[in-house]
C-alpha cells in the first residue's frame, strides 16, 4: 500500500489582493505551489494528488506539472467551495493507500524532515499533525469584542499541514462530513482542518509533531515578503 500525498491548490486566495491565485505567484524564480510540489516529489511519498482551482486543471497540468516534470503527480483535479470539498475530491482519487498526507500548496516550506517525523507518528497514533507552539499568548473571545477565556500558553499549539491520516480512516470521517454538512451549518460549526473531522467523526485525537515556523502559509501580501527572506537565508 502507498503513501499518497494531496497537495491543495484550490482556494481563491482572496486576501492576497491579486488576480493571481497566491498559489501562482512568484516565490523566489518559481511559483509558490513548486516548492511543497518539490519536497513531496523527493520524499518517500509515492503518489501526489493536486487539487487546484476547478476550471484550473489544465492551467496547472501544464503550467506546473508538465513544466516542472513532477512524476508523482496521478491526478489533477478540481477543488471546491471550501477547504474540506478541495480534501474530499482529492481523496476520492486514491485508491490503494495506507497513509495521506494532506498539505497545503500555500505552505513552501514543509520539510523532508517534517514529512518523515510526521509518518513515525500516524504509525503509532492513526493521525499527525505538523504544528508549532505559540509565542504569544492566546485568549478565546466572548463572541462580543471581549477575552473570554485564557488558554495556558504552555498547551497552545499552532496548527499547520501536513496533516496525515490513516487513509481510510479519514477517508471514512470525510463520509461522514460531507452527509452531515447541513447540520454543522446550521449549527455555525466551521470545518477549518482535518484533524478536526478526525476527532468529530472517528474521535480520533492526532498526534502534534514539532515543526517550524518557517513553515508558514501565505495568505497575505507580508506573508511573501517573510517567505522571500526565508528563501534568501536557505540559499545563503
Ligand atoms: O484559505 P486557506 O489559506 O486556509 O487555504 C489553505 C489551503 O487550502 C491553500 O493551499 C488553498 O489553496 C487550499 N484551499 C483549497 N480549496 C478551498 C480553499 C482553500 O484547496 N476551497
Amino acid at each position: 500500500m502507498k503513501n499518497s500525498a494531496i497537495i491543495l491548490a484550490g482556494g481563491r486566495g482572496r486576501r492576497m489582493g491579486s488576480d493571481i491565485a497566491k498559489q501562482y505567484l512568484k516565490l523566489g524564480d518559481k511559483p509558490v505551489l513548486w516548492y511543497a510540489l518539490d519536497t513531496f516529489e523527493r520524499s518517500f511519498v509515492d503518489e501526489i494528488v493536486l487539487v487546484c482551482q476547478e476550471g484550473g486543471e489544465e492551467y496547472c497540468e501544464k503550467e506546473i506539472v508538465e513544466r516542472y516534470g513532477f512524476r508523482k503527480v496521478i491526478a489533477v483535479v478540481p477543488g471546491g467551495l471550501e477547504r474540506y470539498h478541495s480534501v474530499r475530491n482529492g481523496l476520492e482519487v486514491l485508491s490503494d493507500c495506507r497513509y495521506v498526507f494532506i498539505h497545503d500548496g500555500a505552505r513552501p516550506f514543509v520539510t523532508d524532515y517534517v514529512l518523515g517525523r510526521c509518518l513515525h507518528y500516524v504509525e503509532k497514533y492513526r493521525a499527525a499533525v505538523a504544528a508549532v507552539r505559540a509565542k504569544d499568548t492566546v485568549k478565546l473571545e466572548n463572541g462580543d469584542g471581549f477575552i473570554d477565556q485564557s488558554p495556558d500558553r504552555d498547551k497552545v499549539w499552532l496548527i499547520q499541514t501536513p496533516q496525515v491520516f490513516e487513509y481510510e480512516l479519514i477517508r471514512d470521517c470525510y463520509d461522514k462530513l460531507i452527509r452531515d454538512e447541513m447540520r454543522l451549518k446550521e449549527a455555525g460549526v466551521r470545518v477549518t482542518d482535518d484533524t478536526m473531522v478526525a476527532k468529530m467523526y472517528a474521535d480520533v485525537d492526532a498526534k502534534l509533531v514539532e515543526s517550524s515556523y518557517d513553515n508558514l502559509k501565505i495568505t497575505e501580501p507580508g506573508d511573501l515578503i517573510l517567505a522571500e527572506a526565508i528563501l534568501h537565508a536557505q540559499r545563503a
